[in-house]
């Protein structure tokens, strides 16, 4: 199995044209890359611009509506994603429980719904308990990225041990880290840790630094 690396854009860029700046960056940088799987997740809206296609990345969204279509005004569905070519989709962000107020009953309803649609749930969680709701009656093995809320966008990564010790409770076989990720931490969190990948927030918005974490972990 490979590591992947999954870039979280969140509401960024502010532009289109930078948006497929950044992407061509990243896709040019890692046209070498073979042991490690990457994938894209920007905003909705910039998906269907940008062509993956050419590089050896894969996209995945920040979201998905449980239902497949009807009157749900502003949502978007797993089908509608996996028609542009959205392969992944990350669910239960902690910025989504925080200021969407999703509970794990709802990420479970939006697990179910991208696993029925055949594409690939990655759910982030912060501790133990909302593992086990957010996955309640759902058999399929599903990518987890472990996330304390600490590390997220502050610079202050969770330490390697810790980490280790979380990764080690989480009874899945394809974990991933997420949390003030940068270059200099990233292949430890693999080597050390045991993490199958990472979840990269601010700095895959950086391309010579998202590309330098996956060469690190490309290497390790
Ligand atoms: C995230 O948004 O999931 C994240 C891990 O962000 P950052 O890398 O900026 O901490």
């Amino acid at each position: 199995m490979k590591p992947i690396i999954v870039a979280n854009w969140k509401m960024n860029p502010a532009i289109l044209m930078e948006a497929k700046k950044l992407f061509n960056s990243v896709g040019r940088g890692i046209r070498n890359i073979k042991k490690v799987e990457v994938v894209i997740c920007p905003p909705f809206i910039y998906i269907l611009h940008l062509g993956h296609v050419k590089y050896n990345l894969r996209l995945g969204s920040q979201d998905a509506f449980w239902e497949t279509k009807g009157a749900y005004t502003g949502e978007i569905s797993s089908q509608m994603l996996k028609d542009l070519g959205v392969e992944y989709v990350i669910l239960g962000h902690s910025e989504r429980r925080r200021y969407f107020k999703e509970s794990d009953e709802i990420i479970n309803k939006k697990i179910k719904a991208v696993i029925v649609c055949g594409l690939k749930p990655i759910l982030c969680i912060a501790n133990l308990t909302q593992l086990k709701k957010s996955l309640r009656g759902i058999s399929k093995k599903v990518i987890i990225a472990y996330e304390p809320v600490f590390a997220i966008g502050t610079g202050k990564p969770c330490s390697i041990s810790q980490a280790k010790k979380m990764r080690n409770k989480i009874k899945y076989p394809q974990v991933l880290y997420g949390g003030s990720v940068n270059s200099k931490n990233a292949a430890d969190y693999i080597k050390k840790a045991g993490f199958k990948g990472l979840l990269v927030g601010g700095a895959s918005l950086n391309p010579k630094e998202f590309v330098k974490i996956i060469k690190t972990v490309d290497e390790s």
